[in-house]
């Protein structure tokens, strides 16, 4: 089996298409979603669409719980607010439905998807160091967890270090490790391009891909909608 992990896709519909495109040619069969399907960028209904149809798992993102509610957002941002305001607006009640009925944890064989944490997944905490990964790996049931949030992409392993994620590589099988997929809609480690992993399950292999995209439309969609321009502009930067 080999799987395409998606993480943060933030309702950007271009990056989206070309990592699913990307992944095909990659030969996967599975697609999986670590949450945040909508918020920031236009597109939060059609990449809804896309990703519940996809043969595969997808777990709650603090964005997708925000978007499913009615509560105030004064926990988030004023960029995520705005547009998560905007994206409610836009979904349809039977989506948001849906979005409510996604689990923040899921067990995929051996592995197991979150968005933020596995020791507090609804608390929505930022994973950045090998510190801050310990608490999730002490709760870490399966050799390998998948996450995003934080949109970088990297691999901690439990007891301390990381393993960069050049080109391929072949994971090791004797250490837990707490692996970032990056954002395919809001890069922000400083690269524009989308960012995803796939993972080949028999022979523990994993790749990074970046993937280019047509950022300009989807900076042009997020201006169209109305969204602030700063959303427009970061998607240049990967910030
Ligand atoms: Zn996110």
């Amino acid at each position: 089996m080999r799987c395409a992990i998606l993480a943060d896709i933030h309702a950007n519909l271009q990056a989206l298409e070309a990592v699913l495109a990307d992944a095909q040619e990659c030969g996967c069969d599975e697609f999986h979603c670590l949450g945040d399907i909508v918020g920031y960028n236009a597109n939060p209904s059609e990449c809804l669409e896309i990703v519940r149809a996809l043969p595969g798992a997808c777990v709650l993102g603090n964005h997708d719980a925000a978007a499913a509610e009615s509560e105030a957002l004064d926990h988030f941002s004023p960029l995520a607010k705005q547009s998560l305001e905007w994206t409610r607006t836009q979904l349809q009640s039977e989506q948001k439905e849906w979005l409510s009925t996604l689990r923040p944890m899921r067990q995929i064989r051996r592995y197991t998807l979150v968005h933020a944490t596995l020791d507090t997944p609804l608390s929505w905490a930022y994973i950045r160091s090998s510190a801050a990964a310990e608490m999730s790996l002490a709760c870490q049931r399966t050799q390998l967890a998948f996450f995003g949030h934080t949109h970088v992409p990297g691999i901690f392993v439990q007891g301390g270090g990381t393993i960069s994620m050049e080109e391929g590589l072949q994971l090791p099988t004797d250490t837990k490790l707490f692996i970032n997929a990056g954002s395919v809609g809001q890069s922000r480690d400083g690269d524009w391009r989308a960012s995803y992993l796939v993972y080949d399950e028999e022979s523990a292999g994993l790749w990074l891909r970046r993937v280019e995209y047509d950022v300009r439309s989807a900076s042009q969609a997020v201006l169209d909608a109305g969204l602030p321009k700063r959303l427009a502009e970061r998607l240049f930067l990967g910030q």
